[in-house]
């Protein structure tokens, strides 16, 4: 057998022996507990070989700004305030510099696809779009970045932002995402942005229900129109916080009718954590939707960075083996399934909610792999187990050694 490279000792989820995975012209061409073939050889050491992690939402573009925000009370609209006048100053340098730190983290944490959010509107232009549409040719070899339209601040009270939506699907963009809670006109603000996506035949993402108030869902008006549109399996909603106010009963009612109708789910665990609650002066609430029930129902379900060191979340470092372990933590999630089920999150749920087609390590797949320190998924989740190394059809993308205790 001709083989490009083996990868040597290594663990694939759900099976217990070591194997060895041949490479060939970028492709997966063999998988058995020993491949003989003089070829070069790279030993995994027994780590977990994984198609990767995939993050489903994350904001390159407003990335790395603490140095030029004051965060005061901490809240969602302080955040969206004082980004949207560090926004008004970006140029397409300054968004290139900042994003690629962030995208340059997350490949060294084994991410190798990435959905991110780029704001267009008056006051950022399309600089952010230009910046971001030139990262992602730059790092096409290590990573596959998916670029989302986004409005911010609202649309129907400012509708020269949707010409600029529509026109960035023809720049570069491939998704279109709305935010109908900054919006005047809530209902109307989705209508549009379905009306965008059918017009441009591209998938849709919300940001939605952002607060701790039970009542006044917009899941409703998003399922509604998932259907009239047709779009059912093409739309996905982010944060959803209201969904942790609501009695389990009304978060299983719609649950089920999130799955019915094709609608996913993006859970942000940092950003939920530190913006909700601020009215509270003790026993403040997680304010982070419980994913895990809804995956039970059957709903796609992710876990996401979204933001890195900026008002919305001033922490980060693009790790989502640290994010799964967040989410898990705070969901209070203890069994092996449930582990297994993060892990999911930030890989293949994450990628059928992308419709990433080619997701997974097998004889004829595309050999997108990575190595993580863990003997299973659900040890990565409990341990944030480090990855190691990973491999993009085939061409190695990065290296972090295994850390090594010196004895005297
Ligand atoms: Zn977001």
């Amino acid at each position: 057998m001709s083989l490009d490279m083996i990868l040597s000792n290594v663990r694939l989820l759900g099976r217990e022996e070591l194997v060895d995975l041949g490479v060939q012209n970028g492709r997966i061409a063999a998988i058995a507990p020993f491949l003989n073939a003089e070829t070069p050889r790279w030993d995994g050491g027994g780590a977990l070989a994984f198609p990767g992690f995939v993050d489903s939402h994350v904001h390159l573009d407003k990335a790395c700004i603490l140095d030029r925000c004051a965060i005061c009370e901490g809240t969602l609209t302080e955040a969206i305030q004082q980004t949207a006048a560090a926004k008004a100053k970006f140029t397409v340098e300054d968004v290139y510099a900042r994003a690629k730190r962030v995208l340059e983290k997350a490949i060294l944490q084994g991410t190798n696809r990435m959905r991110t959010f780029v704001e267009v509107d008056p006051r950022a232009g399309f600089r952010s779009l230009e910046a971001i549409t030139a990262l992602r040719a730059d790092y096409s070899h290590a990573i596959d970045l998916e670029i989302c339209a986004f409005v911010q601040e609202g649309l129907t009270q400012e509708m020269d932002t949707f010409a600029m939506l529509d026109a960035s699907l023809n720049m570069g963009a491939t998704l279109v995402g709305g935010c109908p809670y900054a919006d005047p006109d809530p209902d109307q603000h989705i209508s549009l942005i379905f009306e965008l996506a059918r017009k441009q035949d591209v998938d849709v993402d919300f940001h939605l229900d952002f607060d701790l108030d039970p009542s006044g869902s917009a899941i409703p008006a998003v399922l509604r129109a998932t259907e009239t549109y047709g779009y059912g399996g093409r739309v996905s909603i982010g944060h959803v916080s209201k969904l942790s106010a609501m009695a389990p009963e009304d978060v299983q009612n719609i649950a089920r009718r999130m799955s019915d109708a094709g609608v996913a789910l993006s859970v942000l665990p940092a950003t939920d954590l530190f913006l909700m609650g601020r009215d509270r002066t003790k026993l403040v609430p997680r304010g982070m939707a419980p994913a895990d029930v809804l995956r039970e129902q059957g709903v796609v379900t992710s876990v996401a960075t979204n933001n890195v060191l900026n008002p919305f979340t001033p922490f980060g470092d693009a790790s989502l083996s640290r994010m799964a372990n967040m989410f898990s933590n705070v969901a209070q999630l203890s069994r092996d399934s449930d582990l297994e089920a993060a892990f999911a999150m930030v890989t293949s749920d994450a990628a059928r909610l992308m419709r990433v087609p080619d997701y997974g390590i097998e004889i004829g797949g595309v050999a997108d792999v990575v190595l993580i320190d863990a003997p299973d998924a659900a040890s990565a989740v409990r341990e944030i187990a480090p990855v190691l190394a990973g491999w993009k059809a085939g061409k190695q993308t990065f290296e972090r050694p295994r850390a090594r205790l010196i004895k005297p």
